[in-house]
């Protein structure tokens, strides 16, 4: 049984995720540990759980989501699957840690890219569907596990907010079409768990998300 656990890191309070593949392997979702105490919070994480980082993914590339790259390659030999339409992001990391001051290691070579929309990635037994889901970042994907009926969302939708679209590859009307088509469409019982603030459910945020209307027809209100 696979499990997943959370942690808050860096100066952006940015969600990573482990996914426990219940194997003694696990999948680490945007690492943004920044500094010895996350990376030793992490360490200690995966030793209490018996696991080793088999596999890194992200949703996006913003600086908040890949702080911790460079430390999980030195720890497991892992590199980073990101979608190759993010490159954009992904290449602009570095001057953005240089903008808001931030200390950012060499961000390691890339692994394989992701696959296209639908595509699926396995985490041990289970396997969860790439979905493209533009419009915070113009490569941005979300992770979604069926079986458990949870998703990954990285800064699509949040509790009661939605990811800010005035970065570079942004756009407001695509993100909301990323909302209706790729999270809406999903049971209200699926839980997301966003790359910042607490997780939600598909059902509370097409109830009371002020950023998208309740019929989900995906008209931001701002
Ligand atoms: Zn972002
Ligand atoms: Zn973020």
């Amino acid at each position: 049984m696979s499990q997943l656990h959370t942690f808050t890191f860096n100066a952006f309070g940015e969600q990573t995720y482990l996914l426990d593949h219940g194997n003694g392997d696990a999948t680490v979702f945007d690492p943004g540990m920044s500094n010895a105490d996350e990376q030793h919070q992490f360490k200690t994480q995966c030793e209490l759980l018996g696991v080793e980082v088999v596999q890194c993914v992200l949703t996006h590339a913003h600086l908040d989501h890949v702080l911790g790259l460079a430390w999980v390659f030195d720890q497991w030999g892992v590199s980073p699957r990101l979608h190759p339409t993010d490159n954009l992001t992904w290449d602009q990391a570095p001057r953005a840690a240089e903008l808001y001051g931030v200390q950012m290691d060499k961000l390691p070579e890339r692994g394989p890219d992701l696959g296209s929309h639908g595509s699926l990635i396995a985490c041990g037994m289970h396997r969860l569907e790439v979905r493209c889901a533009p419009g915070h970042s113009a490569g941005h994907v979300i992770f979604v596990n069926h079986d458990q009926e949870w998703v990954i969302g990285g800064d699509v939708l949040f509790q009661g907010s939605v990811g800010r679209t005035d970065l570079p590859g942004g756009d407001g009307t695509v993100l909301a079409k990323s909302i209706e088509n790729q999270l809406f469409e999903l049971p209200d019982s699926f839980e997301v768990w966003p790359g910042h603030g607490p997780s939600t459910t598909i059902g509370a945020e097409k109830d009371s998300n002020p950023y998208v209307n309740a019929a989900g027809s995906g008209l931001l209100q701002r």
